[in-house]
């Protein structure tokens, strides 16, 4: 009986059977039970992924009524910022997931299909599935399904810049079968090399450790991977510790190039002395079965390195049949489903997309940016002076906090110069200020560039604020001019989606975490270690993750790692 209460069917059905028990009857039933809300027709809102942004909707959606249908390959939630953890068996890969069906509110009406969706047709408002479940349906695989609302917010894939080998070669780090492989080839790479009759040579290339691209997941699987080298498997693998190598290669001038220059620094300082070589200014433009080859940019030359594993982290791309629907919708030229500011996919109706796979149109931001910089230069001079850019400038990064992080990292040229001049040393008192060339450089930025990161943090932020407008969806329609705490400036019903930004880590190894918090707040070792775990484990999507999480890590101190290669 207790499991019957866990889902709304399930209910009725009990309710059917206890008035059918007590003798009650059923006209009895209808007439006291069936509340009016029951009879109006319900809004279909189809949800198509359970990631982070899908998974914030839900757990943030409490409006009983909609009628909604999730569709995802995936029926669990994956707790990604863990993933590394993965790799090396700091953290098991259930202790990072949950099944979505514990996610849902038990007071909407949610229906849940393991499938994936591969075609949107907008025009008539249905999408098209296909199931997941590997098993002969007899022709039952595909089905389609109508909706009111879409919401679409199924993620990224990996982007391998179509460089040869790379899908066959290399392993990613994107989903939680992943990790898992990563630590299976991790031990069987250790298990190999210790065979006899293994030469010297072909024992260094087996444990030879290579990692492409240095962004937060590539520099935290390499902390991860040497902690787990030197912690565990140095120890049960005595004969050949000292072969093992692991190299770091980075396209750019440094690792962790989105942190701020002092994490940057310290993270390359530590790696060199930990022994991961980081190489800079390398590009891999081939990978084959045994080696890697690379372009030094300085200097055009090509090297290969021969290699054990690969692991490719070097960003993410479009789904194909999100490519196809933006195609549809007129939006082939762009690297992410473009919406407004409320989320709305740009082209088309009651269709909105969040997270990864989705990009604000950063139009009205900059013809904003514009606007605050006219309206600073009161006099019509031109010219701002340091303290009126300085107030300029806080105001534009409160407002938008993704400039902020744009600016940080130098993809805004003129801008970006004028904020370093304004915050430098330099005693200027007066700044120029030509707006025909502030438009330029506005202009320059790449109208395909996603503004906001490609993080969790954005993709839940952006769940939950859609969830929330959906609750009040009717009551603002019934009532357009509102209370006007759902309203921001213009007639829209609700205020816009502003992202706030929390902070950013970057585990480094050796119990030792550079954190990037609000306000340039750094903050780098064992403290924010602490930090870290605190964090993560309160983010934890329930109580039974959160135990699991922190009694994996209270087992890792004990014991170690687990190195078995199952
Ligand atoms: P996802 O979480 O990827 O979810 C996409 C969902 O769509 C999945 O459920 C998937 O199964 C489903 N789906 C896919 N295809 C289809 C289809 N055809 N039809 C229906 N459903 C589909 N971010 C941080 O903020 N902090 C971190 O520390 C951090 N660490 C990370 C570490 C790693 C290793 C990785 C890979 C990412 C990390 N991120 C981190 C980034 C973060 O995970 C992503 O930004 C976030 O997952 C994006 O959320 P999303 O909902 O858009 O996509």
């Amino acid at each position: 009986l207790s499991s019957a209460f866990r889902d709304n069917q399930s209910h009725l059905k009990l309710v059917l059977l206890c008035t059918a028990v007590s003798g009650g009857g059923l006209w009895a039933y209808g007439e006291s039970v069936a509340p009016e809300e029951a009879v109006t027709e319900k809004k279909k809102v189809v949800v198509l992924g359970t990631g982070w942004a899908a998974t914030s909707f839900m757990k943030n959606l409490n409006n009983p009524k909609y009628e909604i249908q999730v569709v995802s390959p995936r029926n669990y939630f994956a707790f990604t910022p863990l993933l590394p953890s993965v790799t090396c068996g700091t953290v098991e890969a259930r202790s990072i997931v949950e099944p979505v069906r514990n996610i849902f509110k038990k007071k909407v009406d949610v229906q849940f299909s393991e499938a994936e969706c591969f075609k949107i047709d907008a025009e008539n408002r249905k999408v098209y599935c296909r199931s997941s479940v590997n098993n002969n349906l007899d022709g039952k695989e595909e089905f389609v399904v109508d909706y009111d609302y879409l919401i679409v917010a199924v993620g990224a894939n990996v982007n391998t810049f179509n460089t040869p080998g790379v899908t066959e070669n290399c392993h990613f780090l994107k989903e939680v079968e992943d990790a898992q492989k990563i630590r299976r080839t991790v031990i069987d790479c250790f298990e190999r090399a210790n065979l006899p009759d293994v030469s010297e040579d072909e024992k260094k290339r087996i444990l030879h450790f290579a990692i492409v691209g240095g962004g937060p997941t590539g520099v935290e699987f390499a902390a991860s991977l040497h902690d787990f080298v030197n912690e565990d498997l140095v120890r049960l693998y005595p004969g050949i510790k000292d072969l093992v190598k692991i190299t770091l290669l980075e396209a750019g001038n440094h690792i962790l190039g989105m942190f701020d220059k002092r994490i940057t620094a310290f993270a390359e300082d530590k790696f060199r002395r930990d022994g991961i070589d980081v190489k800079t200014g390398s590009m891999v433009v081939k990978v084959s079965e045994k080696e890697i080859s690379t372009k030094e940019l300085k200097n055009g030359e090509i090297k290969t390195i021969p290699y054990g594993m690969a692991v490719w982290s070097t960003g993410i791309g479009t789904r194909p049949f999100i490519k196809d629907f933006m195609a549809q919708i007129g939006q082939a030229s762009r690297r992410a489903l473009a919406t407004d500011e409320w989320l709305r996919v740009e082209g088309c109706n009651n269709v909105y997309a969040l997270g990864d796979c989705a990009t604000i149109n950063q139009r009205k931001v900059m013809e904003d940016i514009v606007a605050i910089f006219k309206k600073a230069d009161k006099d019509n001079s031109g010219t701002l002076t340091v303290i009126q850019f300085q107030e300029v400038m806080k105001d534009i990064c409160e407002r938008y906090p993704q400039v902020e992080l744009y600016l940080k990292n130098k993809q805004m040229g003129n801008i970006a110069d004028l904020l370093k001049e304004a915050k430098g040393d330099d005693k200027k008192e007066s700044i120029e200020l030509n707006i025909e060339e502030l438009k330029t450089a506005l202009s320059k930025v790449d109208s395909q560039m996603k503004f906001l990161p490609a993080t969790a943090q954005v993709a839940s932020q952006q769940g939950t604020y859609l969830a929330k407008c959906f609750n009040r969806m009717e009551e603002c329609e019934k009532n357009p001019e509102g209370p006007l705490r759902f309203r921001g400036e213009g007639h829209h019903r609700f205020k816009p989606f502003r992202y706030k930004h929390l902070g950013q880590f970057a585990p480094l190894g050796g119990e030792q975490t550079a954190a990037q918090l609000p306000g340039d707040w750094v903050s780098i070792g064992h403290s924010s270690q602490w930090l870290w775990y605190s964090v993560y484990a309160s983010k934890q999507v329930s109580w039974r993750t959160r135990a699991l999480v922190v009694s994996d890590w209270t087992r890792r101190f004990i014991f170690g790692r687990d190195s078995s290669s199952i």
